[in-house]
């Protein structure tokens, strides 16, 4: 396609505004005006207006196609809880008006949101209390591992500098426990995918701040070691993190809290109906157990005795401060509090259900025809599988995989991640795909595997029908153009 610049053609013009009448003077000094007339594009409106449908439609998005990208739940979510974000009621408040005097009585239905928003998150992962003013879901990782050296530091117990995290943890969570300033000690996996015990005990000393715990996994298992893992690191006075990430494999089934867990952070731009990607705004809330509620972000929403709320900005000492101003993405929030009123403690459960039940399916469907390093376990929202059958016989890999599926109209799952499985490919359908889109999408993956054995040249030339081919993914890392 070309640029909107390219389009330009001498002298062509879309709207002429009327002139305004009023005699116009400048403030930019001289030194700092144009010298000449900026390169604008000359296009008509219909040039414009046909421009941007067609680059609109290169757009790649849950709303046209089916988006498998492992770990990244890329759902449906209803228009509906956007529509609940937009209304003007929320979005011309200014959050300022919830700690000057006399605000709070103005905004008591955004304070009201907030707190009963916490309270049923509260409610699902079975915490005490939750702030929702982290981000992202690695903002509230920094901000739960932020918490346990807060814990730690208050009980005087400072040589504990060592957080562990097993290698099937989400590559965040060593980033988020480093930034906080702790030595990452790694676990390895056992042949089951499980975090290997034996290590575990081998790493736990009087050093050790806590566990962090990406469940279901990387791989997309659940480790039903939980309780044990649990125990063995509070006994050597730990505290254990959920990554909570990926809620909807397990919400309305079992709570992070019930599991021994004392801090969980969850991804609202994932399970609680905020799109994910286009680089935000999301939001990744974090929940504790009691012992944790004092280091809290400030300000926190409180419920007076007479039912109306108020906003408590230095009510605890022991704060951690501010992770984010205010009280973080108010309009994601929304977003969630719609969601869950409209599912419902029933739907919740059920969603959950669904996103389990469409991995397994289609872990099912595919199972003779690429390799599953996990197969005999039932997974939970993802399955990994590999593509090493594919690359034994025809050296076909699975980034040439990957392209097949952009040629059939989807969008790649998760490719070479998680790095504990070779040639890893990471499905991971999510609970708003019907049967018929997984079976049409369990049709192109057989489809693919065959001509990987007839053809296997045109797999590695793929893709073929996308506006642009294959790229030199390491020059475009390194020698990244980003303006034209
Ligand atoms: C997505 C994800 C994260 C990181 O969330 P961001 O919002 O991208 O920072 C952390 N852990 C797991 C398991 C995830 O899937």
């Amino acid at each position: 396609m070309k640029l909107i610049y390219e389009e330009s053609t001498p002298k062509r013009r879309g709207v002429i505004p009327p002139k305004s009448g009023i005699e116009c003077q400048t403030l930019v000094p001289e030194s700092l005006r144009r010298k000449e007339k900026a390169p604008l594009p000359e296009v008509s409106e219909l040039d414009v207006v046909r421009h941007y449908t067609n680059l609109s439609r290169l757009n790649y998005s849950v709303d046209t196609n089916f988006y498998p990208l492992g770990s990244c739940t890329m759902k449906y979510n209803p228009k509906v809880n956007e529509q609940i974000a937009r209304l003007e009621g929320f979005t011309s408040l200014h959050p300022y008006l919830s700690l000057v005097p006399g605000g709070p009585e103005k905004v008591q239905g955004a304070l009201e949101t907030i707190y009963e928003t916490e309270r049923k998150l509260c409610e699902i992962t079975g915490m005490k209390a939750v702030t929702l003013q982290p981000f992202a879901g690695a903002n509230g990782e920094f901000t739960g591992v932020m918490l346990i050296a807060a814990y730690h530091k208050d009980r005087g117990d400072v040589k504990r500098r060592r957080m562990l995290i097993p290698d099937s943890a989400h590559g965040t969570n060593p980033a988020s426990a480093m930034m906080a300033g702790f030595e990452i000690t790694p676990i390895p996996s056992d042949p089951k995918g499980w975090v290997d015990l034996k290590a575990l005990e081998e790493a736990l000393g009087d050093d050790v701040a806590g566990l962090m715990l990406t469940a279901p996994n990387t791989v997309g298992l659940f480790d039903s070691n939980v309780g044990k893992i649990s125990e063995m690191v509070h006994k050597a006075g730990g505290l254990m993190y959920y990554d909570g990430a990926n809620l909807n494999a397990i919400m309305g089934h079992a709570r992070p809290g019930d599991l021994g867990f004392d801090v969980v952070h969850l991804n609202m731009h994932k399970t609680f109906s905020t799109p994910h990607g286009g680089g935000g705004p999301g939001a990744g809330a974090v929940g504790v157990k009691e012992q944790l509620v004092p280091f809290l972000p400030t300000p926190r929403v409180t419920k007076k005795e007479d039912g109306t709320f108020e906003v408590g900005v230095a009510d605890s000492t022991k704060s951690m401060g501010h992770i984010a101003p205010f009280f973080g993405n108010f309009c994601v929030m929304l977003k969630a509090y719609a969601y869950m009123l409209q599912l419902g403690a029933e739907g919740i459960r059920e969603a959950a259900g669904l996103a389990v039940l469409n991995a397994n399916y289609l872990k099912a469907k595919l199972q003779d025809t690429y390799k599953f390093p996990f197969a005999d376990q039932i997974c939970m929202h993802e399955c990994v599988c590999t593509s090493e059958w594919q690359l034994e016989k025809s050296h076909v890999n699975t980034l040439d995989i990957a392209k097949m599926l952009l040629d059939r109209g989807y969008h790649a799952p998760t490719v070479y991640f998680p790095l504990i499985v070779h040639e890893a490919i990471m499905i991971e359908p999510t609970e708003t795909e019907s049967k018929e889109t997984l079976d049409a999408f369990v049709e192109s993956m057989k489809e693919i595997a065959k001509i990987t054995e007839t053809d296997p040249e045109a797999c590695h030339r793929a893709p073929e029908r996308t506006p642009i081919g294959r790229m030199d993914e390491v020059a475009a890392a390194k020698n990244m153009i980003l303006k034209a």
